[in-house]
């Protein structure tokens, strides 16, 4: 593995704080296991309280330097050129984030130009966002700055570490903040590759740390810091309600994204076969490890049986296995990961399934594997239905008519995600209007896709908008200048 890490620069053990790299200050490190085979790939260090406050502190001199005194044009060339840095590393990331996480090679790929994509797309727009003027009373002229909120922390989970470096990451250096990254235990490699790749591109010392260490230990020194002046937080609905209260200690904006049941709505009118790759896909990819998954497939009676066939004979060819064969679907991202679904297809025994996909004979033993699990004839009230498994499951909900597809639809605490699959077209803007979720999509599905879509949720899926320009209000703070002239 070291010999992997050599060309990237990073070194595994330590924290990346000015632009450096450093021990922890405990001195300990944690192991960090390859989901596919359950051996340890290295040692990572156990960041802590001292090591969070040694970021931020280099995150302030950053933005009382160069950083802070850089223009928007100068923030946003910078971007593009480390995204064109990202994507000549485009091997040696996805190997490293395959091996982490357990994805798939393809989809590890994927995941980098998606990084590099995000950084093209917020280095053109640094300097595309500006404030306006205000007609007021006579005698005065006001205006808005947008401004950078100053040290951001950004908490991310272990499911796309690359992409949501690049859709938090990205838009919080366009706005000129400085960040603090706490990526998470399980995966952390890409994110310190990265750390490293945007320096050697010309990133200023500071203007991005990288802390790795326990949620407990590091992710909560940073969020209860009172020198972090936004927090940005993607992960569990639990933890998240732990960022929101130490945010609230210090009065601080959070961005929350805890994850969804997205459900895909297909009525008897709908192109099936347009629809079926995305049925399916919406829920394995990432081996279902993806906040906007789509869990629930809402299937009208007309058509019910034709679904459940096509999408039944898609999941026997699902294969799983080791993220370097490069299957359909990988192991989960941990031992742990695997018990928690386990413990959720435990609850569905009494449910029917329509079909299960496999797990390769070449998968080594010690690897986080689950088939992937087709369930049928759901009801929509089942705990299979209401709760975020985060795993290869997917169960089909059959329903009669548009209301009781909406009342299904709507009927969890979530509301991340929802599509329509239908011809008809009022009903298509009938239902992205009372669908309750961030992101409707009408004859198509984009989980985790698409860096110019505002993204986000309602309910316990969380608030506040990552990606697209929305991202670039909720990383920056307005101010109105009233200016009395005579
Ligand atoms: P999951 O259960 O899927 O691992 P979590 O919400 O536990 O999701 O983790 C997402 C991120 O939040 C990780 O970086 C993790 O280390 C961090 N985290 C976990 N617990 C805390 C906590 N108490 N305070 C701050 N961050 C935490």
């Amino acid at each position: 593995m070291a010999g992997d890490l050599k060309p990237l620069g990073l070194d595994p053990a330590c924290i990346f704080v000015g632009g450096q790299w450093r021990a922890p200050e405990s001195g300990e490190s944690l192991p960090l296991i390859d989901p596919s085979d359950g051996t340890e790939i290295c040692r990572i260090a156990r960041g802590g309280a001292a090591d969070v406050e040694a970021a931020i502190a280099a995150a302030e001199v950053a933005l009382a330097g160069e950083w802070g005194r850089a223009t928007a044009a100068e923030r946003g060339r910078l971007l593009a050129t480390i995204g064109r840095a990202v994507l000549e590393h485009v091997d040696e990331l996805a190997r490293l984030e395959a091996q982490d996480v357990g994805k798939p090679l393809t989809q590890a790929r994927n995941d980098v130009i998606a990084l590099a994509r995000y950084l093209e797309f917020y280095g053109g727009a640094a300097d595309k966002i500006h404030g306006e003027t205000i007609p007021y009373l006579d005698g005065y002229t006001v205006y808005t700055l947008r401004e950078p909120h100053g040290v951001t922390g950004h908490i991310i989970p272990w499911n796309y570490p690359m992409q949501i470096i690049g859709r938090s990451i990205g838009a919080a250096l366009a706005m000129g903040n400085a960040c603090v990254l706490k990526p998470a235990e399980e995966a952390c490699l890409t994110a310190l590759a990265f750390a490293e790749i945007a320096h050697r591109a010309g990133l200023p010392a500071g203007a991005l740390n990288v802390v790795p260490g326990l949620g407990a230990e590091a992710g909560a020194a940073l969020a209860g810091h009172p020198g972090i002046r936004h927090m940005s937080f993607t992960g569990s609905v639990g933890v998240g309600k732990l960022i929101q209260k130490a945010a609230a200690e210090n009065v601080v904006p959070v961005t929350l994204e805890l994850g969804g049941k997205s459900p895909q709505l297909v009525f008897d009118d709908a192109d099936i076969d347009a629809a079926l790759p995305f049925l399916v896909n919406a829920g394995i990819q990432n081996a279902g490890q993806t906040c906007s998954a789509s869990s629930r497939i809402l299937v009208q009676r007309g058509v019910y049986d034709r679904v459940v066939d096509a999408m039944a004979a898609k999941y026997r060819g699902l294969r799983a296995g080791p993220a370097m064969i490069d299957l359909e679907v990988g192991p989960l991202v941990s031992a742990r990961q695997k018990e928690i679904v386990e413990g959720f297809l435990a609850k569905g025994a009494d449910l029917t399934v329509a079909a299960r996909g496999f797990v390769m004979d070449e998968a080594p033993v010690g690897g986080a594997y689950v088939a992937p699990v087709l369930f049928t004839a759901v009801n929509s009230t089942h705990i299979l239905a209401q709760n975020e498994i985060f795993g290869p499951v997917q169960v089909i909900i059959p329903f009669d008519t548009e209301e009781e597809a909406l009342a299904i639809a709507n009927g969890t605490d979530y509301g991340l995600v929802a599509s329509v699959w239908s011809e008809s077209g009022a009903r298509q803007m009938r239902l992205a209007k009372r669908l309750r979720a961030g992101q409707v999509f009408v004859n198509n599905y984009g989980a985790g896709g698409g860096v110019e879509l505002p993204f986000g949720g309602t309910g316990i899926s969380g608030h506040g908008r990552e990606k697209g320009f929305e991202a670039l209000y909720g990383f920056s703070s307005l101010k109105t200048v009233a200016a009395k002239h005579d």
